[in-house]
């Protein structure tokens, strides 16, 4: 997909009627604390577009909770994830950027100007960059929630500590589930990967490091029915989906990495998704409304790297920016015709 037929009529939402509360216009607001809305927040402050970053109630995105990332360029000895999500706010503060934990409750797309309420505040604006990222999916079995801060964790770096010397299960087998399992190999005495197939999805390099761990251990073909514990997690209990088997892994920790769901809350019904729930956006960023555009994990079912997510938060904001000015545009040349018009001697005046 290239373009995205823009189907909002601007003309004819400008003269909508004023919503009534106390309106504070910004040129361009930017929800999501994460790399990609930082970065958007980079370029729109150079842009001199004095963007307001609505934060929510944690800073850092999902970035902020790894631990070390070896991959993001220019940091040959791997950065801190919290670390460079301070950076690159301090960067975007430089260029004019305001950041303010704010927790947006509703995008009012059928005016334009766009309103962009918070519990707080309404806000006015030109053009909206959606950086919500996504959440960590759930198994959805008895016990996960019941445990959740109890045994059951999404985030190896925030908990991992808490594990020193006792048995962990991972469950999953993508790229999150074997970095962070080896990552827990850190701290925990074993950690045993569960994965509902007997290959892993997670990349070569990944599975030789994890292959040749002795922490690591495998069971294949396993599917989570049950979070077992008291108090605390104490296991859980997985079946065999070939021979119909059930086991019970003893287990003080179970990490829960199998896959995201893009927040998209915000906007359900209002923009278009992808089959699988990600904002649909084309390779502008543009979403399928004028001004808003979507980026990072929030319209990206495939890589969900930092990189990535801190690219398209500059092409959004790229955009964003060229979209502001044309609007700009359009209305100095409505003035003007509206001038000329009136400056204009008709022939009923000279009689
Ligand atoms: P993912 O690649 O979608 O993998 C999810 C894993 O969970 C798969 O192994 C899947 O099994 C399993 N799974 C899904 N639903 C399940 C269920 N209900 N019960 C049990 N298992 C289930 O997700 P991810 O690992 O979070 O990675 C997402 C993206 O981020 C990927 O593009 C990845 O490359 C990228 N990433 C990269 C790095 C890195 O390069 N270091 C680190 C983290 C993430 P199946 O395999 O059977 O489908």
């Amino acid at each position: 997909m290239d373009e995205i037929t823009l189907s909002l009529n601007l003309a004819d939402t400008e003269s909508a009627e004023e919503p009534k509360e106390r309106i504070i216009d910004r040129e361009l607001i930017i929800i999501g604390g994460g790399p990609a809305g930082l970065t958007a927040a980079i370029y729109g402050g150079r842009a001199q577009l004095k963007p307001l970053v609505l934060l929510g109630q944690a800073f850092g995105g999902q970035a902020a909770t790894s631990n070390e990332m070896e991959n993001y360029p220019g940091f040959a000895d791997g950065i801190n994830g919290m670390a460079l999500a301070e950076s690159i706010a301090k960067q975007a503060i430089k260029f004019g950027a305001e950041l303010v934990y704010e927790v947006v409750t509703e995008i009012d797309e059928t005016v334009y100007p766009y309103i962009v309420r918070t519990y707080g505040a309404t806000y006015r604006t030109k053009a909206i960059i959606l950086c919500t990222g996504a959440a960590p999916r759930k198994l959805g079995v008895p016990g996960e929630s019941q445990f959740i801060g109890r045994g059951v964790s999404f985030c190896a770096t925030c908990d991992g500590y808490f594990y020193r010397d006792r048995p962990i299960v991972v469950v999953g087998g993508g790229d999150s589930a074997i970095d962070e399992g080896l990552y827990l190999t850190r701290f925990a005495s074993k950690v045993t990967v569960v994965h509902r197939r007997d290959t892993l999805r997670a990349n070569a390099l990944l599975q030789q490091r994890a292959f040749a761990n002795p922490k690591m251990e495998f069971v294949w073909d396993s599917e989570v029915e049950e979070v077992l514990g008291d108090d605390t997690v104490t296991g859980i209990r997985v079946r065999n989906n070939k021979t119909d088997e059930t086991q019970v892994i003893p287990a003080d920790g179970i990490f829960v990495y199998i896959g995201f769901r893009p927040n998209v809350a915000l906007i359900d019904g209002k923009l278009e998704l992808t089959p699988d729930g990600y904002i649909l956006t084309d390779k502008r960023q543009r979403t399928t409304l004028p001004g808003i555009y979507a980026a990072g994990d929030v319209q990206d079912p495939n890589f969900r790297q930092t990189v990535i997510a801190a690219g398209t938060g500059a092409a959004a904001a790229m955009e964003a920016e060229r979209f502001i000015a044309e609007q700009q545009y359009q209305a100095e040349e409505k003035a003007a015709q509206a001038a000329t018009t009136q400056n204009t001697v008709s022939p009923e005046h000279l009689q």
